[in-house]
């Protein structure tokens, strides 16, 4: 096996690694490092967080920057101020034996004062954030002119983010870049297009497979309808004693309704969504990383970049809009050797969707079953004796109590005792679960319209609601008369589309309102939406000819085609 010292870093840096207890490089270090010292080859890495790849970058820029020279040489630009700490963070250790060598941090949310003045200090390597950069950028507080090398590290993530732009502007302005390292989870075309415009013939290195995620992770998914969603989600948590998770949600609306929810049943649970000040997003991290919340709920914005150790489980309330942000989510999971879960709690109508996710993640998926009232019970029980066996009696000399404690308990049999134990501790399962429904939903083949248990736990058929689903919200009836037109367009679930944000999409470009839609129906390649006929016109002036994922939308009246 290869060591630090072998891989030709300064002494001072493996004397680094030694002190922080790295035993081995990592593959992506082992790969990486050598090809980076020359510092003039450019490098893709494609690596999932938890691979080791901050050091396969941190360690060779440390060796490579001339610390002697007080400007700086290096830039690290990165998605979210959390990731931007731990990179800063993880260098701070690297350099502990290079005395004169400074990193800065550069990141949103905080004075930006402060960071001026830092910059001015003279530092070498600095980490940023793309907002906050360019902001310095603008108001000349910092020179690129230097700047030597650049690395982005979680490129998808910063794309998905809508830093596109930023981070063509920072490479353009980067004149006397040597080298340009990007490390990025997944590779979708706008990466590729990114590197192949910014960087020359790459070295590229893949750990893992591209699009795959952890084989640590567990990939589990669960079946039920709308309604029983929540209560599905509280059996999941139920069921897991030790959970220490993030659940996930499409909308800062969820994500903010089910935190309430849940903390009025007695979850230790706090939201994570954009609407919060920098402070309160500080306050609810600091409480979820010192483990006061075991359970944090996020929308896929908000969530970004964190990096918090030992999360067991994540939960997908809903599955994501993007497939590939599957990825990311579950990817907070399973890290650093460590194994996790990843639950998805979906409709019956999306299991073709879970076969596209599992596609991209390429792991098995387990289909399993929601957890009975029952069956959640006796797992909180066989929690509680564990619990009640290693709790931890040889400090706060409760031998003293003992004599107390037998006066007391004196007519009380031990078996007793457990009982009592047993039911302080129990109690709010047992009466919540007493007559729990089963909610499990049956899934659908092709071609099977939505299947739901009924009251009794049995199997109906039928749509969630409506019934036969030929009313809209308005009680209006379908079939393209009365004001309604109907309008043909070539995207479909095969676009990664779900009725949602299909919905979202095409009033955001048509800057339209809800209120004018009637009935989408999708198929997995076009759709036919009802509009009131007034705004069809608008809808297609906005949308026909437009771009999707590179490719050409088409838009039109439905009936004039025929
Ligand atoms: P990263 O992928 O950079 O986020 O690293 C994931 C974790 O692995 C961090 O906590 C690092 O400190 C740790 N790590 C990185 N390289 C090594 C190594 N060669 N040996 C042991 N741990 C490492």
């Amino acid at each position: 096996m290869t060591t630090f010292d072998a891989l030709g870093l300064d002494a001072r840096l493996v004397q680094a690694t030694d002190a922080l207890g790295y035993k081995n490089p990592t593959p992506i270090q082992e790969q990486a490092i050598p090809v980076l010292l020359s510092g003039t080859k450019d490098l893709v890495g494609l690596a999932q967080t938890g691979t080791g790849k901050t050091a396969a970058f941190g360690l060779p820029l440390l060796h490579l920057i001339d610390e002697k020279q007080k400007f700086p040489q290096a830039l690290v630009v990165c998605p979210t101020r959390e990731l931007c700490l731990q990179i800063v963070n993880e260098m701070e250790q690297f350099k502990q034996f290079i005395p004169g060598m400074f990193v800065a941090a550069v990141y949103g949310g905080t004075s930006i004062g402060q960071q001026i003045r830092e910059l001015k200090r003279g530092v070498q390597i600095v980490v940023a954030t793309p907002g906050r950069l360019i902001d310095l950028i603008e108001r000349k507080a910092i020179n690129l002119e230097e700047i030597k090398y650049v690395v982005l590290d979680e490129a998808d993530e910063m794309l998905n983010m809508g830093f596109k732009e930023d981070i063509e502007f920072i490479l353009q302005n980067t004149p006397n870049r040597g080298a340009t390292w990007l490390f990025s989870a997944t590779m979708p075309p706008e990466i590729k297009r990114v590197s192949k415009r910014y960087m020359k013939e790459p070295f590229e290195i893949t750990v893992g497979k591209v699009n795959t995620a952890n084989k640590n992770i567990d990939h589990q998914y669960y079946i039920t309808s709308a309604q029983y969603r929540y209560q599905a989600l509280k059996r999941l948590i139920d069921f897991n004693p030790g959970i220490y998770g993030i659940i996930f949600t499409r909308t800062k609306a969820d994500a903010q309704d089910i935190a309430e929810k849940l903390t009025r049943e007695g979850y230790d649970i706090d939201a994570l969504h954009g609407d919060l000040t920098q402070q309160q997003r500080d306050k609810v991290m600091g409480e979820f990383r010192e483990k006061t919340l075991q359970l944090l709920i996020a929308t896929d914005v908000a969530a970004r970049g964190i990096d918090v150790k030992d999360i067991t489980h994540v939960i997908n309330y809903e599955l994501p809009d993007d497939v590939e942000v599957y990825t990311h989510r579950s990817g907070r999971t399973g890290r650093a050797g460590n194994t996790g879960i990843c639950m998805s709690i979906i409709h019956a109508r999306e299991t073709g969707k879970m076969r596209q996710i599992q596609s991209i993640v390429q792991s098995p998926f387990h289909k399993l079953e929601i957890p009975s009232g029952k069956d959640v019970c006796r797992k909180q029980f066989y929690h509680f004796m564990d619990k009640l066996l290693q709790t931890d009696i040889s400090h706060g000399g409760y031998e003293t109590y003992v004599p107390m404690l037998e006066e007391k308990f004196a007519d009380i049999t031990k078996e007793e005792i457990l009982k009592r134990l047993a039911a302080m501790e129990f109690d709010r399962f047992l009466k919540y679960y007493e007559n729990a429904e089963d909610l499990n939903v049956r899934e659908i083949k092709r071609g099977e319209r939505g299947e739901r248990p009924n009251d009794r736990g049995r199997f109906e058929r039928g749509g969630e609601r409506g019934g036969d689903g030929r009313r809209d919200t308005r009680g209006r009836t379908f079939g393209g008369g009365g004001d309604y037109a109907r309008l043909f367009v070539n995207l479909g679930t095969k676009d990664g589309f779900y009725k949602a944000s299909f919905l979202q999409f095409i009033l955001d470009m048509s800057d339209l309102r809800k209120e004018v839609l009637g009935r989408i129906d999708m198929k997995e390649m076009n759709s036919w939406i009802e509009i009131d006929k007034g705004a069809a016109q608008q809808m297609i002036r906005a949308i026909d000819g437009k771009n999707y994922r590179g490719r050409k939308i088409r838009m039109n009246d439905a009936d004039s085609r025929r």
